[in-house]
């Protein structure tokens, strides 16, 4: 099949399946963990201190999150939590690992659809093994013609990868649930940026809206892609 000169490129936590959902579960357990130990209070301010101190050290992912708990747990107990809760901390985290794929309406018809005149990528970030996991479980690993899984999505991320599949910025366009990871990189290289939001967004992904961008646009839900494609031209 010769290439086709135009990408769609995919987000994948929280675009087309479920994600966030399970790190506010877990953020729960967290604190009921350590309710008998610390005060409740700022728990969660103090957890997303550590992840975003860890960021760089450790990247995207359910593992980083992990050993961010457990130096919260460390720190906001002066250093007397019992390994008896370390160990549930792990269970926690382990639990992540191995949820299910529950992928959100519409997806798989929205990409086979896109697939037919479209080069089909997906972009996340995030632990390596863990993504793979999930494409695997998915079952719409197929439709993609490729899959980049990257430790930050950065403007330079998005023009290499567009770059190697031989497509200008201005023919190609990532969609997903992150203003500040999908929309606003995808934007500074001249590409289209697409934000699908969703009701639960991590804290360190919050970002502004951009304004003048006559290459963003805002969907409520990704089924409404075929149309916009319909209407623009890439
Ligand atoms: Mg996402």
């Amino acid at each position: 099949m010769a290439a086709k000169p135009t990408i769609i490129a995919f987000d994948a936590d929280d675009t087309l399946w479920h994600n966030e959902r399970f790190f506010k579960i877990s953020q729960d357990r967290f604190a009921q963990l350590l309710l008998p130990y610390t005060e409740p209070d700022h728990l969660s301010e103090r957890l997303i201190a550590a992840e975003r101190r860890n960021l760089g050290r450790y990247g995207y992912g359910i593992k980083g999150f992990m050993l961010s708990m457990i130096e919260t747990a460390i720190e906001v107990t002066d250093q007397q939590i019992p390994a008896a809760v370390i160990s549930d901390l792990l269970a926690v985290g382990q639990d992540m690992l191995a949820h299910p794929i529950d992928l959100f309406p519409g997806v798989v018809d929205v990409i086979a659809q896109v697939s037919q005149n479209h080069q089909v990528l997906l972009i996340t970030k995030g632990d390596l093994l863990d993504q793979e996991r999930k494409l695997a479980q998915s079952g719409i690993g197929d439709h993609f013609d490729g899959v980049e899984i990257v430790s930050e999505k950065q403007p330079a991320t998005y023009a290499k990868i567009f770059a190697g599949y031989g497509v200008a910025p201005q023919r190609a366009m990532m969609i997903g649930n992150s203003m500040k990871s999908d929309v606003l990189p995808a934007l500074a290289i001249g590409a289209w940026g697409i934000h699908v939001p969703f009701d639960l967004t991590w804290a360190l992904e919050h970002a502004e809206k951009p304004e003048n961008q006559p290459r963003f646009r805002e969907l409520s839900k990704l089924t409404e892609l075929p149309d916009l494609l319909g209407e623009i031209e890439l």
